[in-house]
Formats: structure tokens, sequence, C-alpha cells
């Protein structure tokens, strides 16, 4: 006889029967998904073995195993198999990411060229410039930055995919370097007067550069800046600054390698240069004036040679005694200071009085300079970057004893020297 049975008296019991569901659901899923998976090998897989016979060999055995750009591209991405029309439509976009890596791949062999190239050119030009010590008039030739960059030996650099430099093209360097060297303070000098002409009154057939009046503004740092000075200035061979890599776009290979071997800076740019204005200059004439001489002809080796030194009035009742140049350094920090700006052409200085100089000098040569701590460089080291070493006295005499093992080392002796647009250089 049929008996009844309630469903849950059923052998099969209710939370059996959803688990057994559970698990052919779960294994439904599973093997869908394992499904996809294939799907998307497969597709992964028809793509590379297109990509292969497209000639992308290469480029593939350097992303494997991982391939990981690809495997990041969407379109391969997909469960769906590889057909021609489907390729016809995505196969571009892979392409062009192996394009990038094959581009990348050749950029980097040849800044690696470009690299030790460049390295071995450093060397020659640093040993055939530190022949002699190095003097302040070594700063204001061109930098290594300004001769890396030179046509000449761009060329040079340019004119094979060897790595060593070579003996044939070095000697060339070492043949061409004093010509170029004279070329590029000849074209500095010429940019220089036109521009100084612009803003500086200056005698029929005077030279406007070497005129005690005339006086360059850098735009980026407002410092007054005389000739020669203005040729070693920082700024004018600036680069934007940078956290662990270089600045350069991809593309600028040469630079990136120039970068690499520790030249680090642009070519000196005169086009950061601006006038002090007419006012300002107008101020210096009248110090000039004040000596006896006239601006519109007075050169700055002139104006040194007379040895003078102006007083003047302090907020006590006793007057300073300073050199010309601080002098002018001095007017120019009030005329750039907004909180003492000060419009007249009137100077309020007056040459020192020979009393007034005695008691001066008593404090020693220092106290007429305004006051600079690391003023001195070292003649013997020659970097290849703008970031040069300045020292105090204590710490320049420490570092030719024990860089160079010259002991009592003085700027006598040719050990060091005062970096430009310091207080003890000439007005
Ligand atoms: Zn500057
Ligand atoms: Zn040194």
């Amino acid at each position: 006889m049929y008996e009844f049975t309630p469903f849950y008296y059923h052998p099969l019991s209710y939370s059996q029967h959803a688990n057994l569901c559970r698990q052919w659901e779960k294994a439904k899923a599973a093997s869908r998904a394992e499904e996809l998976k294939r799907l998307k090998r497969d597709r992964f897989q028809s793509a590379l073995d297109k990509l292969r016979q497209l000639g992308w060999g290469d480029e593939l055995d350097l992303l494997a195993p991982k391939y990981k750009p690809l495997t990041r591209h969407e379109p391969l991405r997909a469960a769906q198999k590889l057909t021609d029309r489907i390729w016809q439509n995505i196969g571009g976009g892979v392409v062009a990411i192996l394009e990038d890596i094959r581009d990348e791949r050749y950029r980097t062999k040849h800044t690696e060229v470009l690299r030790k190239r460049l390295d071995a050119l450093c060397t020659v030009i640093l040993n055939k410039y530190s022949n002699s010590p190095r003097t302040v008039e070594t700063e204001y030739k061109p930098h290594m930055c300004d001769i890396i960059t030179m046509p000449e030996i761009r060329e040079i650099v340019h004119s094979s995919n060897d790595a060593a430099l070579g003996s044939q093209s070095e000697e060339k360097v070492r043949a061409l370097l004093p010509s170029l060297v004279d070329h590029w303070q000849t074209r500095a000098c010429e940019e220089l007067t036109r521009l100084a002409s612009r803003w500086t009154k200056c005698a029929e057939g005077a030279d406007v550069l070497s005129l005690a009046a005339t006086h360059f503004v850098c735009s980026v740092c407002t410092k007054l800046l005389p000739y020669p000075e203005v040729l070693a200035h920082n700024c004018l061979r600036y680069l934007a600054p940078v956290l662990f890599r270089h600045p350069y776009n991809q593309y600028m290979i040469y630079e990136i390698a120039a970068w690499t071997v520790g030249v680090n800076g642009q070519p000196w740019n005169s086009q950061l240069l601006i006038g002090p204005g007419q006012r300002f200059h107008e101020r210096i004439r009248t110090i000039i004036k004040l000596c006896g001489q006239d601006p519109d002809r007075t050169t700055r080796q002139e104006l040194k040679n007379l040895n003078v030194y102006i007083s003047y009035p302090r907020y006590n009742d006793k007057n300073r005694v300073i050199t010309l140049r601080t002098a002018v350094e001095k007017e120019w920090q009030c005329w750039t200071s907004k909180s003492r700006h000060d419009e007249s052409v009137e100077y309020k200085g007056r040459i020192a009085t020979e009393a007034e100089l005695s008691e001066a000098q008593r404090g020693g040569q220092e106290v007429l300079w305004s006051k600079h701590d690391y003023p001195w460089c070292c003649s013997l080291c020659t970097p290849r970057g703008d970031d040069r070493s300045r020292f105090s006295l204590y710490g320049i005499q420490a570092h030719m004893q024990q860089m160079h093992s010259i002991n009592n080392a003085s700027e006598k002796e040719g050990n060091f020297y005062a970096y430009p647009e310091c207080g003890m250089q000439p007005f």
C-alpha cells in the first residue's frame, strides 16, 4: 500500500536537496569559468601567433613569458574567438603597443651608444682644459654643456654607432677645441654688445662691454651682472630641477645621454638677460663721475686701477668704507627692494678719504667686501656639470689637503680662486 510520506520525512531531506543543487550550480559555474578562461587563452594565443607572422617575434621574445603590456590590453582580454574580422578591428591597436616597445628599445640602445661616446668626449675635453689649473678666467670660457651642443662636436659624436669614440675623433676634438672656444667667446661678446648697446651710453669708438657703467640683469634671479662675469652666471645655463630622473622627454636622447654622464646644464642663454633700466644706469654713471671719470668711456679696468673706495653714510653717525663694486651692488639692492625703493639718480656716498680708508683697512681687506661665506673654488677639480662646489677659506684649505695633498693652499699660489660675482672681484 502506498504510504504517504510528507516531504519533510522524505529520505532526501530538504537541506540535502538544496546542497545538491548548490553543488550542481557550482560545478556548472566552474565549467563555464573554465570555458571562458579557455576562450581568453585561445584568443590571446591567436593574437601572439598573428603578431609573430607579422614579424614582431623579437619584441614578443622580450615580453615573454608574461607579455605584460599586451595582457593588459582590453581588446585581447575578451572571451571570444579571434576571427580575422575581429583582428582587422583590433590588430592596429596591438601593433601600436609593439611599435612603442620597439622604438623604446632602439632609443635605449642608441642612448647607451651616445652615453659612452659623450663620456669619452668629456674626458678628452677636460684633459685638454685642465692642462693648466683653473682660474676665474676658465669660468668665462664655454662650459661643458656649451661645448657638447656645438654643431661640430655633435657631428663627431653622431658620426658613428660605435660605443668607442676612437682615436681619430678624439684627435679631431683636441684640434678643434681652441677655435671652438674662441668662436664661442666671440659670439657671446657680440650678443652682449648688441644687448648692452640698447641701454648703455657709450662714447663713439669705445667698447661698450669693457665700460665700467655696463651692467646686465638676470631675469631669473634679478642679480646685477657686469661683463665678463655674466658669462659664468648659473641661471643662464639653468635646467629645471628634477627628482631622480632627467628633465627631458624621451625623444631628446642626446640630452639624456649628456645628463647621464654628468653634463646637467643647458647652453648659456643671453635671452634671459635684461637691462637695469635707464634711471639705475644713471645712478651708476653718477658713481663713476664721483671718481672724476667719464662714464661714457671709462673701462672697468681703469676704474679698478684708480683704487678708490666709497664712504657711505650708515644709520649711526659713522660712515662705512666700501669698494666701488660693493657700492654698486648696494645701490642695486636698494633699487630692487620694495621697502627701500628710491627712484632718484642722486647718490649718497662720496670718495673715502685716506684717513677713512686706513681706519677701515685696519680691520683687514675683507671688511671692504660684501660678505660671501663660500667664495672659493678649487683650481684642480674639473667638474662636468654646472654645480661647482664653493668653499669657505677653511673649507677650501681642507679640500686641497685631502683631495690634492696640498698643505697651506692659498689664492696667491693659484690653488684656488674667487668665484665670479663676489665682492672681491674687480669693479
Ligand atoms: Zn640669475
Ligand atoms: Zn679640488
